[in-house]
């Protein structure tokens, strides 16, 4: 076995502290990853505090991992000791299944393992995050990253770049369409970025008023503060698609009536109380609500390549391990710009 550092919560109330564990040897398809970076997702916070339910301790979160490959299994292929490498919120899952099939592994009929807090193909075994310094992964779940890129400004991707990318990809997001993306934290900051970036006229709406300079600078035309009742309802029956991002429990019908005839609302944001839904405002205009999670390898790796190839990286603010505490209370705040990442070298 492997002897890994890192960090875990031994249960709901008890703050992030350095915890040892052990990883599995390398097998023949393995790479293991010396970890650099790690980013702070919304999910780590609601998974460490068992907001959703379900949290296995002790829990060492981190779904967000880039990374330089430190050895591999006599089978793999892709991967080569010294190569940079990144791992996001999928470590495996049944292969077979027809959504295995399509590349849509996070929608695994059989079973997907998550990186953190799930368990194995063998249903057993608990798996640990990227808030430590070494991880075990299958090549096939282990994506390539190009040295082009900042590699802090790359950990975000693997779990809020493409949450944001592949629902906008999914509705077609481009030239023409007018897109609101509804709160500016680690996936808004992203989504405002791609669709952007893929043409659409985008409009920030936010709680905070003091992010407007940032939303511009991000790609949004437009911010509309969202405590402005007047300003709201001028926006009404507007956006085609809004991705809705928000962390905790909020009107969602606030956010339906800005949407046009067929519009769609996507629910990205998980908060913890689900919200109560207004039929008749769908009704009214054909409206759509859908969700969407992360993003399967293969879309996942092609965002990664568009990032390379546009210059497209998270916005972040880099911290030391023993400050993930503090972050999680700024990140409840609202007070980051737009992602923590660890530095993996302070560990
Ligand atoms: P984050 O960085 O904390 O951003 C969330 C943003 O939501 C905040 O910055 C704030 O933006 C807004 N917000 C917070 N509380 C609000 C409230 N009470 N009312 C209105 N707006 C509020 O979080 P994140 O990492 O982007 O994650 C966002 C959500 O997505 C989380 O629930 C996370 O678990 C979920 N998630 C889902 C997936 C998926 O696959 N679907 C993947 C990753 C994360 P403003 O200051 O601009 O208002
Ligand atoms: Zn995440
Ligand atoms: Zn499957």
């Amino acid at each position: 076995m492997i002897n890994v550092k890192g960090y875990a919560a031994q249960n709901a109330k008890a703050l992030l502290e350095p915890f040892k564990f052990e990883r599995r040897e390398p097998g023949a398809h393995d790479v293991v990853i010396d970890i650099l970076f790690c980013g702070v997702c919304h999910s780590d916070l609601h998974m460490v505090r068992d907001e959703w339910g379900g949290t296995i301790y002790p829990i060492v979160p981190g779904h967000e991992i880039v990374g330089k490959v430190s050895r591999v299994g006599s089978e793999v292929k892709r991967f080569k000791a010294g190569d940079l490498a990144g791992v996001g919120v999928l470590v495996d899952s049944c292969r077979t299944c027809s959504s295995c099939k399509q590349g849509l592994e996070q929608y695994c009929e059989v079973h997907w393992v998550p990186t953190y807090s799930g368990y194995e193909m063998d249903r057993k075994t608990v798996t640990y995050g990227g808030y430590s310094n070494q991880i075990v992964t299958d090549e096939n779940y282990v994506l390539s990253i190009s040295p082009q890129l900042k590699l802090e400004g790359v950990a975000p991707l693997l779990c809020a770049g493409i949450t944001t990318y592949s629902p906008l990809r999914h509705w077609k997001a481009g030239t023409g369409m007018k897109i609101g993306v509804v709160g500016l934290g680690g996936l808004g900051h992203m989504a405002v970025k791609f669709a952007s970036s893929f043409g659409a006229e985008v409009t920030m709406l936010s709680t905070s008023n003091s992010k407007k300079a940032d939303a511009r600078r991000l790609g949004a035309a437009h911010f509309i503060n969202t405590g402005d009742e007047s300003a709201v309802k001028k926006s009404k029956n507007q956006f085609d698609l809004i991705i809705n991002t928000i962390s905790a429990p909020h009107d969602i019908n606030t956010y339906v009536s800005l949407l046009r005839l067929n519009g769609t609302m996507v629910m990205v944001g998980i908060p913890p109380e689900d919200p109560i839904l207004n039929v008749g405002s769908l009704i009214g205009k054909r409206k759509s609500i859908a969700g969407s999670m992360i993003g399967g390898i293969r879309e996942t790796q092609e965002m990664l390549d568009y990032c390379a190839a546009n210059n497209i990286v998270s916005d972040v603010e880099l911290i030391a391990m023993k400050k993930i505490n503090t972050a999680y209370e700024r990140m409840i705040k609202g007070d980051v710009k737009y992602r923590f990442v660890i530095d993996m070298a302070t560990l």
